[in-house]
């Protein structure tokens, strides 16, 4: 591992450099890593990620939200290794990247729509737009806490002011004020009704369960097609059928 920046409080950026020399499969835009490390009790245990940055061949870049004991369990015993004992220089086991929730290239318009670290396959999608140099009509929702509790606020606001045809409005559950250049800044939860979208778009949502099952809904019953709308589930897969 060659880089560990902080982003939020709860967020941490990683970047990885390779050190075999096996060929590499390059990711596609929205793909994900699985990190595999050995826990305190001993046990290897494996954690998807996904890959915040297009590839250039060499490094790959995650971001891990840590899990806190809220109450109901203990902490994350991965994102707590990966927050408070992993430092740079240590080795890191990564799988080939892989995943169905990939950016479509059929050259229709694209709305992403994320809370939270759902931001991060967002920002995979935007950078792999960014150095195809695309020219698609790119709208990005997001919603979070505030500008502070924003991750990888600086790389995606520097995407989308480098893509020559792409929107951000933002949803905040404190205040309605941001310091990055934006296109709109709402306070409370997000509502894509409030923002004009493109006809025609395909749609990739990620978050917290309740937040894309309402994004879908709203969007469903402004006529949006069920089958233009993928998501990506931070969690087990039977999470999925929750959304239908
Ligand atoms: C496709 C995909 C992509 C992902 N991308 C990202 C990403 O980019 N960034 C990111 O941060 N995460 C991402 N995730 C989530 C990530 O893989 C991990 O699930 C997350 O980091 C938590 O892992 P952990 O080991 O820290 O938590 P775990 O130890 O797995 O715990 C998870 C939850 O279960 C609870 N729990 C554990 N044991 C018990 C118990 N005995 N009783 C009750 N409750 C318990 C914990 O309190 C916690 O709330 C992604 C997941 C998927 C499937």
């Amino acid at each position: 591992m060659v880089r560990k920046a902080k982003e939020t409080d709860d967020v941490v950026t990683f970047v990885v450099k390779r050190i075999d020399d096996r060929l590499v499969k390059t990711s596609l835009p929205g793909q994900y890593v699985t990190v595999r490390m050995r826990m305190p009790d001993g046990k290897l245990q494996p954690r998807q990620y996904s890959l915040t940055r297009a590839d250039d061949g060499e490094h790959r870049q995650f971001s891990v939200k840590r899990v806190r004991d809220e109450g109901a369990g203990p902490d994350g015993e991965m994102s707590t290794l990966l927050h408070d004992s992993v430092k740079v220089g240590d080795t890191l086991t990564l799988s080939l990247p892989y995943g169905d929730v990939v950016l479509d290239d059929a050259g229709r318009p694209v709305v992403f729509a994320s809370a939270g670290i759902g931001i991060a396959p967002m920002a995979g999608m935007l950078s792999h737009l960014v150095a195809a140099e695309s020219g698609l009509p790119v709208t990005l929702l997001h919603a979070d806490v505030d500008d502070a509790s924003f991750p990888l606020r600086r790389q995606v606001v520097g995407d989308i002011l480098a893509l020559r045809n792409a929107r951000m409005y933002l949803w905040f559950e404190q205040g309605a004020q941001s310091h990055e250049p934006v296109d709109g800044v709402f306070h409370g939860l997000m509502d894509p009704t409030a923002v004009d979208l493109p006809e025609d778009a395909l749609y990739y949502l990620c978050g917290p369960l309740p937040f894309m099952q309402a994004v879908r809904s709203g969007l469903v019953d402004r006529g949006v097609a069920p089958r233009d709308i993928q998501y990506e589930v931070f969690g087990p897969d039977l999470w999925q059928a929750d959304l239908d």
